[in-house]
């Protein structure tokens, strides 16, 4: 039965699937463990980033109030020395505003509140009473002070910083002060440009009233920032890390750190996906890095499912043609190197081997009659058969008893069957090797004579007659045969004309008297 190669499942395909999606499902699954590791070792590395350069930002802009500070107490020392002196107070306004360039103006005031000295708008400040929060605070303080963001008259988004001025008993004079305008480039530029500038990193700078200092987009100086986890808790003065949603909706990796000096805030971010750029990069590398191993892999598999399914197919093989005389030797030389397919193929054989000796015995057992020993029609006419084809010549004599419905009368049928098989171990007796003795029905024998010619046939045929015209039987007493003889060879008629003509000639013995021998050629 020709099986279709193409549609077939077969172990092989099998196990190469098997084996070949196990091995891909791996792979994947590898690549996805590197690639999870990879973007998470960037995100990481991106939010340490933010939170350092957050930090190093807010340290930054600590430094510059403290220094700041620092600057008015010791400028409130010299005016408290000389408070009631115009001229004292704005020398040491304008030394002030060139010393520090961070102040975009500097004034002092008395403890109402009014100006004495001011800069850079000198004179025509003289004598104003300030009412912005800045000085509100410093007034109702009295200690140094760092306001939060907010709007003057004049529209200048400021943030103010003020020390008290005290005489040398330590009374309250008033204050000088120091005023930011946070929409100029101004110090806070300064301070977030002086740091390195960390890729894509972006700062923005917020007071305790979530008002933006500083923001990269100059714009949005002056706004109030809306709810935002990362801002609350850097308002709250702690520091840290987040991954987390900007304005705008797009993912951001944060790191934040405060100004505790002055309550505000820094808060540095990059994008997630510019911070993941070189992801896809990276899982290139790594896919290149690892595709030689994993076809090398492939190719194992494919040579070890070889292997593995070979015997077994094979095997399968040779079990689909049980009945072909190679197949013992072909299952004899499969290699199956490993248990299963050995014990198999060691059944199969086994298998075989019963089966052969079964047909074997059933073989004999269709072939013989089991009275004499002899072979039955059935194999004559195969061996007939045989003879024809091969054009092998050969006589045949045909034989019958005598009178032998008068035996099974008078003796009984069993007596009548111990003759039949006497006269089988006779006709044997006579027949050499290769000659094909045959009980054919009844009573009736043939013997054939491959190779022999008619005169050879003649003489077995004449000794079997003496022989059984001799031969004592148990009660039966003697019985007697007649023959006929004839011969066949090739182009001469079919083997059924030959077996024909010795029927005749055995006819013709009965009616010549019996126990007697009529061959072809004899009238
Ligand atoms: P003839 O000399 O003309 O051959 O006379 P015959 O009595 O032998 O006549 P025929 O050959 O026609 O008789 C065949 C007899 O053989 C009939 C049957 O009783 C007997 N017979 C046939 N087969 C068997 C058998 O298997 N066992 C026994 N015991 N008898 C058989
Ligand atoms: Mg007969
Ligand atoms: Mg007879």
């Amino acid at each position: 039965m020709p099986s279709k190669k193409s549609l077939r499942i077969d172990l092989r395909r099998l196990i190469l699937v098997l084996a070949v999606l196990s091995a891909l499902g791996t792979l994947a699954n590898g690549l996805y463990a590197a690639y999870r590791v990879q973007r998470q070792v960037l995100i990481d590395h991106s939010l340490q980033t933010s939170r350092a350069y957050a930090a190093k930002v807010a340290s930054g802009i600590g430094e510059f109030l403290r220094s700041a500070q620092q600057q008015l107490a010791y400028s409130a020392g010299i005016l408290g020395r000389g408070f009631e002196d115009p001229d004292v107070l704005h020398a040491e306004v304008r030394r002030l505003q060139m010393q520090d360039r961070g102040f975009n103006a500097v004034g002092v005031a008395d403890a109402s509140g009014r100006v004495l000295a001011a800069t850079p708008d000198g004179k025509e400040m003289d004598g104003r009473i300030l009412q912005s929060p800045g000085v509100q605070d410093a007034l109702a303080l009295r200690r140094p002070t760092i306001s939060q963001a907010y709007n003057t008259d004049a529209g200048r988004l400021v943030v103010f910083i003020s020390h008290p001025i005290v005489d040398a008993k330590g009374t309250y004079l008033g204050f000088v002060g120091g005023a930011i305008y946070l929409r100029l480039e101004g110090v806070l530029h300064t301070v977030i440009g002086s740091h390195y500038y960390q890729g894509n990193v972006r700062a923005y700078v917020v007071d305790g009233n979530r008002r933006l200092l500083y923001h990269t987009d100059a714009s949005r100086v002056g706004q109030l920032v809306g709810p935002n986890p990362v801002v609350d808790a850097v308002l709250e003065g702690k520091d840290g890390m987040a991954q987390m949603l900007n304005s705008e909706g797009q993912e951001v990796l944060a790191g934040y750190a405060d100004v505790p000096l002055a309550n505000w805030g820094v808060v540095a971010q990059q994008n997630s996906q510019l911070a993941l750029a070189g992801l896809n990069g990276l899982m290139k590398q790594v896919l290149i890095g690892i595709a030689p191993l994993s076809l090398l892999g492939l190719a194992m598999i494919w040579w070890l499912t070889s292997m593995i399914s070979r015997p077994l197919n094979q095997l399968a093989e040779a079990a689909h043609q049980m009945t072909d005389p190679a197949t013992p030797e072909r299952i004899r030389g499969v290699r199956s190197w490993y248990f299963e397919a050995e014990h198999i193929r060691h059944a199969l054989l086994k298998g075989l081997a019963l089966m052969q000796e079964k047909l074997g015995r059933l073989n004999v057992a269709a072939t013989t009659d089991p009275l004499t020993g002899l072979l039955n029609r059935r194999a004559m006419t195969e061996a007939l058969t045989a003879l024809e084809d091969s054009g092998q010549p050969f006589s045949v004599i045909v034989l019958d008893i005598d009178h032998f419905k008068r035996v099974n009368d008078t003796y009984g049928h069993d007596a009548g069957d111990e003759v039949l098989a006497t006269l089988g171990a006779l006709i044997r007796q006579c027949s050499r090797s290769g000659d094909l003795p045959c009980r054919v029905g009844g009573e009736e024998f043939t013997l054939l004579v491959p190779g022999a010619p008619v005169d050879t046939a003649v003489q077995v045929g004449e000794r079997l007659r003496r022989l059984v015209e001799q031969t004592r039987l148990n009660r039966v007493g003697t019985v007697t045969i007649s023959l006929g003889v004839a011969r066949w060879q090739p182009g001469a008629g079919t083997v059924a004309d030959a077996l024909k003509q010795a029927d005749q000639r055995l006819y013709q013995a009965k009616q010549q008297g019996r126990n007697r021998l009529v061959a072809t050629g004899q009238p």
